[in-house]
């Protein structure tokens, strides 16, 4: 059994990005555990502070029950501002020891939200720091790095998306579709508002609104192997892909063969 950490920002960052995966390794009896660094109580057009964190950590946990009971934790920084300094550093070195992860998943340092660039940054630099037993001694240091992957994205400076490690998710789609329905304060209200796709809740009724945000994001989902056909095997329909970071430990064959083997493949 391998121990898989998935660090994002904000409460619903790793379920839009490996919930899939995430449900087919804790299926096949793998440690999962979702970290939010943030409690995402920025993420609200009308929403006060206080009410949204307390929503989204409800929404966290009810979101994790779907993908098998996977474990999830915050480490409650207020949403926006998150910053790759020395306590925040410290805390991820201590909480990575604790936890002794196998891989960690998590933002690329390229991206739109300061609190994703954050995040990778912080995971980058922890990485490394965690095998130094002179750095944070109060928890002992990991004689083996974990190795580091990074989720997709479409930001292209100062290099594109690179997919190492293309998981299919077809026998997961629906475990991650219903996950990220969870998230109803993201789902249902701050990312139509904020992207400006309020329309596709038109409907009065919540019944058809779950049906046209299914829609939605069956399709983004499936958009990974439209965009890498190459990667996975004919006939894959919804995919999700990771890039290796080169400053963890490599990504041991048998990690590959994990993530990415079929669903009847006993690993
Ligand atoms: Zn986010």
């Amino acid at each position: 059994m391998f121990t898989f950490l998935m660090i994002g920002a904000h409460p619903d960052d790793m379920d839009l990005r490996c919930g899939g995966l995430a449900t087919r390794l804790k299926r096949k009896g793998h440690n999962v555990i979702f970290l939010s660094m943030t409690n995402g109580n920025a993420g609200h057009m009308s929403m006060e502070k206080d009410a949204l964190r307390e929503r989204r950590l409800l929404e966290m946990r009810e979101a994790a029950l779907r993908y098998g009971a996977i474990r999830y934790e915050t480490f409650d920084i207020d949403d926006g501002y998150l910053a790759a300094d020395i306590p925040t550093r410290d805390r991820l070195i201590r909480f990575i020891r604790k936890e002794t992860p196998d891989v960690i998943i998590t933002h690329r340092t390229c991206d739109y939200h300061p609190d994703h660039r954050a995040c990778g940054q912080l995971v980058c630099d922890s990485c490394y720091l965690v095998g130094v037993p002179m750095v944070c001694p109060d928890t002992p240091a990991m004689r083996k790095h974990p190795a580091i992957l990074s989720c997709e994205d479409r930001f292209s400076v100062p290099v594109p998306f690179r997919p190492d490690v293309c998981v299919p998710i077809d026998d997961a789609i629906e475990a991650k579709v219903q996950g990220v329905l969870c998230h109803v304060s993201q789902m249902y209200e701050w990312l139509p508002y904020d992207g400006h796709w309020q329309d596709v809740l038109s409907a009065p009724d919540r019944e058809s609104q779950t049906e046209a945000l299914r829609d939605r994001f069956h399709k983004r989902f499936s958009a990974t192997v439209k965009r890498f056909p190459d990667s996975f095997p004919r006939g894959t329909v919804y995919g999700e892909a990771f890039q290796r970071d080169e400053y963890g430990t490599p990504l041991s064959e048998e990690l590959y063969r994990v993530m990415t083997a079929a669903a009847d493949d006993p690993l």
